[in-house]
């Protein structure tokens, strides 16, 4: 494979890419011992390092250059306006440590926010400090868990979880020390009630559901799914990290939840990929608002005709602590915020019935060519099998890889596990119709190679700079520091650092 060189392969001696002013004060020598010969910089000039960076950042693929269906992750496009309004100087400058005296829009700001995301969920309350969904998952589990403590109710460890949950939902309630009790699914992808209703006991602290579930589906016994761990006295997580299948439809709140997250980074168009940056705020009715993570914003002086009110942080009385230092991603909250202004609440809603609308279109194009095991109507996303009976050999990955090809960013694969060879397409409410049909096009193309000319889709990537990669290998010999890459074909380099 062919690499873009390194910056310091174009380095030349003596070139500079700045030049700096006159001195117009006394010099004096630097410390010696910070002074580090070895550090080898590379010596380039400015045209060098721009271009360097531009190719390398063309080689990337984002929202901003293509169609990105990744399932589950909600890459829309993010409107500018947003970015505008994070760099303002006053909000891209503030310091966390500052007093609340000097940092009241930005407090106003995170108050207007918390109310919208409290309205929009139904619920009495939210924090914004967790900064991810799995974060603000984390933060409802430990305080339904606190909730029964507080009760004096110590017998209630385990937590149901269906198996068309998101996979940060187990992994949530193990890091809280709970047990997670798998539910089974029917045959129409609901979760099984008779399953749920056996498992409903004393010992059930609460039951997390991800709404719609990774099938892209929509409970349809959710009120006896509710009533049923309400009625064992187990609380109701929604994993809502994909909002963006009901807002302005559906509150959670008015139908029993008793706690749920947001993705600001997903619903809310703050960019993410990459591991970051996140914001997962959690929302909670009355009952658990005493628990919420904190500080959180609150009017500590009312306003009248002249004066707007004083806004300073409050720590809910049996708060679970600090979930985040100082006060989350804050440039992720100023973005939401500029989002839900931008859209109001008749827009916000638009984006839901957009979003569902996108993904039931591009499901009926392709129902026919593809198999889609829980097929009816879906939320914001869909999955279907990435395998046919009479292309043997053909896996959801070969798909994926060829559809970079035509130049996608491929879906969500193998998840969820319910489904064999998954393929999960979530296409957002920003794409338009042309989009939408070109990509299913696409994929009709590719059900054709797969039978005519399976070498095709083996081998693909076929146009990346980077051909198919040794997923396995990446993830036993994971390797985080730069070295020589042009050994890297020949001989997996071997560090001390590495996990096993
Ligand atoms: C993305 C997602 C999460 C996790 O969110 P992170 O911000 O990546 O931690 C949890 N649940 C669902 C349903 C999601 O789509």
């Amino acid at each position: 494979m062919k690499l873009e060189p390194l910056i310091y392969e174009i380095s030349v001696p003596g070139r500079c890419g700045v030049r700096l002013p006159e001195v117009d004060v006394p010099t004096t020598d630097l410390p010696q011992d910070l002074l580090r010969a070895e550090l080898d910089l590379p010596e380039v000039s400015e045209m060098d390092v721009i271009r360097h960076y531009v190719r390398l950042s063309h080689l990337n693929y984002g929202v901003d250059k293509g169609f990105y269906p990744l399932g589950s992750c909600t890459m829309k496009y993010n409107p500018k306006v947003n970015e505008d309004a994070a760099r303002l100087p006053g909000f891209a400058g503030l310091h966390p440590r500052l007093g609340i005296d000097e940092t009241q829009g930005a407090l106003m700001l995170m108050y207007y926010l918390q109310t919208w995301l409290a309205e929009i969920s139904g619920m009495k309350g939210v924090s914004l400090q967790p900064a991810a969904g799995a974060q603000g998952e984390f933060s409802g589990i430990l305080m339904i868990r606190k909730y029964h403590l507080d009760r004096g109710d110590g017998k209630r460890t385990r937590i149901l979880v269906p198996n068309s949950a998101h996979g940060t939902n187990p992994a949530t309630t193990s890091m809280a020390g709970l047990e997670v009790v798998e539910l089974p699914s029917d045959e129409n992808g609901d979760v099984d009630l008779a399953a749920l209703r056996a498992a409903c006991d004393d010992t059930v602290a609460g039951m997390m559901i991800t709404v719609p579930s990774t099938l892209g589906l929509f409970e349809r016994h959710m009120l006896e799914v509710i009533e049923a761990v309400h009625g064992c006295g187990g609380l109701m997580y929604m994993d809502g990290a994909n909002m963006n299948a009901m807002m302005g439809v559906l509150k959670p709140g008015e139908i029993g939840f008793d706690v749920m997250h947001y993705n600001l980074h997903k619903t809310f168009s703050t960019p993410h990929g990459g591991g970051g940056p996140g914001s997962g705020p959690v929302a909670c009715n009355e009952k658990l608002l005493p628990f919420l993570p904190g500080p959180i914003v609150a009017e500590i002086e009312p306003g009248d005709d002249e004066q707007p009110p004083l806004y300073g942080w409050h720590m809910p009385e049996k708060s679970i602590g600090r979930v985040k230092a100082f006060h989350g991603n804050f440039g992720m909250l100023v973005r939401a915020y500029t989002y839900i202004r931008e859209n109001g609440g008749p827009g916000l809603r638009d984006v839901s019935y957009y979003a569902v609308l996108n993904a039931n279109y591009v499901l009926a194009l392709l129902r026919d060519t593809y198999h889609v095991p829980y097929d009816r109507f879906c939320g914001h996303e869909f999955v279907m099998e990435g395998r046919w009976k009479d292309a043997p050999g053909i896996h959801a990955l070969d798909i994926s890889k060829r559809l970079m090809d035509y130049g996608y960013h491929p879906p969500t694969n193998y998840f969820p596990l319910i489904v064999p060879e998954a393929l999960m397409i979530e296409p957002t409410e920003t794409e338009s119709k042309e989009t939408l049909d070109a990509f299913a096009e696409t994929l009709k193309t590719i059900a054709r190679e797969a039978h005519e000319n399976p070498e095709l889709l083996h081998e693909a990537p076929h146009i990346t700079p980077v051909g198919r990669v040794d997923e396995v290998l990446a993830a036993k010999q994971l390797v985080l520091c730069c070295v020589p890459i042009p050994d890297w074909a020949e001989q997996p380099p071997t560090l001390s650092t590495q996990s096993a």
